[in-house]
């Protein structure tokens, strides 16, 4: 019939010139199950799912990480250091070496897993090897990690930290970007990428040590517009090592008007005083007393 739409509301079809019969739109839709399954499997075929710690392809029933990795996750553990969240020796340390000589802008952070072995070289596929497929995993990671202090800390909005604009369109993507993203979607929190930007490159802050970063970060990040008064905020990013970066973001973020800065990270490094057992158990030395 002419003008009547053969299936309402999904816009105009189009028909057979003179035999007015519907494009066959519907049998393609009732076939689109079958063929993004056959698109799945095709994938999978080409690209078999690999595990996102050691890159070990995954067996039947494994999802995002294999039998063996899973079992020796290198979760951060309590005892933590109350700041940072790096692991301490034991209960009687309130803080870690770095937290009890250093004044930070943030206000608290936590860490899914300590850097070390497999983890280092796994995030370091996530950030130079385009292998993205690992996400999904750390952000659920991630998102456990976050969970039990969501009702203290109450943020707001979920910041990745920024990458400098020429860098990200280099690379592809801003992992900080695509874990808080997935991070926001779990725990129902909106993820803001546009209120801070990195404005400049910034020399690779590796082997610098901390007031070495922090001039190296200096005028590095400019917020876009007012922040109402006292907004509570979360910087999401892969590692954490001195903290510079998420200081340096607190610090320009307090400036504009948020109120505390917490942060959640993939992984947080290792400091000089760190020891491992070899069951991956990673904790920061008590200092001689
Ligand atoms: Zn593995
Ligand atoms: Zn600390």
């Amino acid at each position: 019939m002419e003008g009547e739409k053969p299936f309402p509301g999904i816009g105009p079809e189009k028909t057979v010139s003179g035999g007015g019969k519907p494009f066959p739109g519907k049998y393609v839709r009732a076939c689109l199950p079958w063929i993004r399954r056959a698109g799945a499997v095709a994938l999978d075929l080409l690209y078999p799912p690999r595990c996102a710690v050691c890159d070990g392809l995954l067996r039947k029933g494994e999802d995002g990480c294999c039998a063996d990795c899973r079992a020796a996750l290198p979760w951060v553990r309590e005892p933590a250091c109350m700041k940072c969240g790096k692991p301490v020796a034991d209960f009687r340390q309130e803080y870690c070496d770095d937290c009890a000589r250093t004044r930070h802008f943030f206000a608290r952070g936590v860490a899914a897993f300590t850097y070390t072995g497999a983890m280092r070289q796994s995030v370091h596929r996530l950030k130079s090897g385009n292998r993205r497929d690992a996400l999904d995993f750390y952000a659920a990671a991630m998102a456990q990690a976050l969970e039990p202090h969501l009702p203290a800390w109450q943020p707001q909005m979920l910041i990745p930290v920024p990458m400098y604009r020429k860098k990200q369109v280099q690379r592809g993507y801003n992992q900080a970007e695509l874990l808080a993203r997935r991070i926001g979607g779990r725990v129902g929190i909106p993820v803001e990428t546009g209120l801070v930007r990195c404005t400049r490159r910034h020399a690779p802050q590796k082997t610098l040590g901390r007031e070495a970063r922090m001039r190296n970060l200096s005028g590095c990040f400019a917020v876009t517009r007012r922040i109402e008064t006292g907004c509570r905020l979360l910087l999401v990013d892969d590692v954490y090592t001195t903290g510079s970066t998420v200081d340096e973001l607190a610090r320009v973020l307090q400036e504009a008007g948020a109120g505390a800065v917490y942060f959640l990270v993939l992984c947080t490094g290792k400091g000089k005083k760190t020891v491992c057992t070899a069951e991956n158990v990673c904790y920061t030395k008590i200092p001689d007393r």
